[in-house]
């Protein structure tokens, strides 16, 4: 293990009492994925310096370090899936692969020097809430330690989900999750399953195409998917985005306002919608001959209820000769085979399970433990809340960022996190300015907040589009999505609002 202790962590070792051999740090942050290094960014911006970052893994970076699959790429435009701080005009596509991002990852984690506050190899695996000191204690993979304050960037879409498929568990070839990506087990000759046509699969599978011997498809829901306008960023251009930074943020300004002032309301609006879906219907007769393949990757949902595919590689591949899209649905996996319910028995050396994540049931659920002892789990049952994508009652002192409430459909997500980051900055200046040991948000308002956020969404295509999707809690509830315009998120998020939280005075020292 490589872990570095924080000078926070390393001062305050012996300071907190009766606690002498435990180390304390005023914040601790998880995770150093977008989330971790705006955290960072902001901390060092307010000039404060007690705190550290925790990172399971042994390199910085979150689901684009995590994310190897062939193929990777992002469908948000590169300019946009940016920090704000840390404008890149080095972007070698307009659309860039995962690779791409991760580097960039790493770059911005060096210039924050990141490395000298962050433990490596250390997993937050558990959370719990001491009301006394107003402080959690942390128990880390080898480590324990304890934090005023804890801002968990774990992430939304990280914890992978595998098919619960009777048999699975015996398959004899190689079998992986998307987003760990076996690169000791080639696939090229062998007899490939991908099982899931979402986001991630529609990159897998045209990037593996060529070299398996067989590709099986196993699709359970065909999605709506439109034409990537991707292309290479010229040395020319590049370098006069170097010349001229106001450029960077001229396109990054008109993509965000085509995308929250334009997008947003074509795709609110059932009209539009169907102008959409006409034209992804004209596509997918552009890339598909055949009218039985067609049939099959034809919708049946309204168009924006799953996210939508922007890809101009799914439908070629899927239209080659070594191809077959099965959509009889799966109901036992043998040692060497995929059985689907036409009693057919489908032979292959390997399954790619490109299944989707745990996002409203996600690890950290088992993790914290609040003011009561009961965990996050626990307490949101199947429909978790967050007040302002940030808090949940019961839970002091805990800032979750990006997750529950926040994903869109339409916009980047590095801009919902910013957006967050700059609450809880601001959460933290009023703890310091009033003197305030914890925070924490009443259940009355965090129930209006959830009130209003089921009115939003209520007549949304993710709740009404016939369709489920990742966006939906297991109580039907679109708990993941934010139900609105980014610029919407960030003015409800400008702010740190005491009246909605309990404030409790700082300990006595
Ligand atoms: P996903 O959208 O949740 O898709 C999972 C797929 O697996 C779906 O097609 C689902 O079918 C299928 N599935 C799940 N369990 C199954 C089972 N037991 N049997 C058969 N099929 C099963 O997951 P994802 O493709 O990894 O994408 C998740 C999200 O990650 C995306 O929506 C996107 O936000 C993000 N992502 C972004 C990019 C990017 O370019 N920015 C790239 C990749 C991913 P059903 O549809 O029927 O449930």
């Amino acid at each position: 293990m490589t872990s570095t202790r924080t000078r926070a962590a390393d001062q305050d070792a012996a300071s907190t009492p009766g606690d002498e051999a435990v180390p304390h740090a005023g914040l601790v942050v998880v995770g150093t994925g977008f989330t971790g290094l705006a955290m960072a960014h902001a901390l060092q911006q307010a000039g404060i310096d007690d705190w550290l970052v925790l990172e399971k893994s042994a390199q910085v970076g979150g689901v684009w370090r995590d994310n190897t699959y062939p193929g990777i790429a992002c469908d948000i435009p590169s300019h946009l899936y940016s920090l704000s701080f840390a404008p890149n005009p080095d972007w070698p596509r307009t659309f860039s692969d995962g690779a791409q991002i991760w580097d960039y990852e790493q770059r911005v984690a060096r210039d924050l020097r990141l490395a000298e506050r962050t433990w490596l190899g250390e997993e937050l695996l558990e959370a719990r809430w001491e009301a006394g000191p107003a402080r959690w204690r942390l128990r880390t993979t080898t480590r324990e330690l304890t934090a005023n304050v804890v801002v968990d960037g774990g992430g939304v879409l990280a914890e992978p989900r595998l098919p619960a498929i009777p048999g699975i568990e015996d398959f004899a070839g190689t079998i992986f999750h998307s987003a760990r990506w076996n690169h000791d087990e080639p696939l090229a000759g062998r007899r490939v399953a991908v099982i899931g046509t979402g986001a991630s699969a529609i990159q897998i599978v045209p990037a593996i195409q060529p070299q398996v011997a067989r590709l099986t498809v196993f699709q359970r829901t065909p999605g709506w998917v439109i034409p990537r306008n991707d292309r290479d960023v010229t040395e020319a251009e590049r370098r006069l985005l170097r010349r001229v930074p106001a450029l960077m943020k001229l396109q990054r300004g008109w993509q965000y306002v085509y995308r929250d002032g334009v997008l947003w309301k074509l795709l609110a609006h059932r009209g539009s919608r169907r102008v959409f879906e006409r034209l992804s219907r004209a596509y997918l007769r552009s890339q598909i001959a055949d009218p039985e393949l067609r049939a099959k990757l034809t919708p049946d949902f309204e168009i924006g209820c799953k996210r939508i595919l922007i890809t101009n590689r799914w439908y070629p591949a899927l239209a080659q000769p070594n191809v077959h899209v099965e959509t009889s649905p799966i109901t036992e996996v043998r040692p060497h085979a995929v059985v689907t319910a036409d009693g057919a028995e489908h032979e292959v050396d390997a399954i790619v399970c490109a299944t989707g994540f745990h996002v409203t049931d996600p690890p950290a659920g088992a993790v914290f433990h609040g003011r009561d002892g009961r965990s996050l789990a626990e307490v949101w049952g199947d429909s978790p809340r967050a007040y302002r994508g940030v808090t949940t009652a019961g839970f002091p002192n805990l800032f979750r960022i990006g997750s529950i409430g926040t994903g869109t459909g339409h916009m980047s997500h590095v801009m919902q996190i910013e957006s967050a980051v700059r609450y809880v900055m601001d959460a933290l200046a009023t703890m310091r300015a009033r003197g305030l040991g914890a925070v924490e948000v009443r259940g009355d308002a965090q129930e209006q907040y959830a009130r209003r956020m089921h009115e939003m969404a209520r007549d949304t295509v993710w709740a009404t589009g016939g369709c489920s999707s990742w966006y939906l809690d297991a109580g039907g509830e679109p708990s993941a999505v934010w139900p609105s315009t980014a610029w919407h998120y960030r003015k409800w998020t400008r702010r740190f609002d005491p009246e909605a939280y309990v404030l409790t005075p700082a300990p006595a020292p």
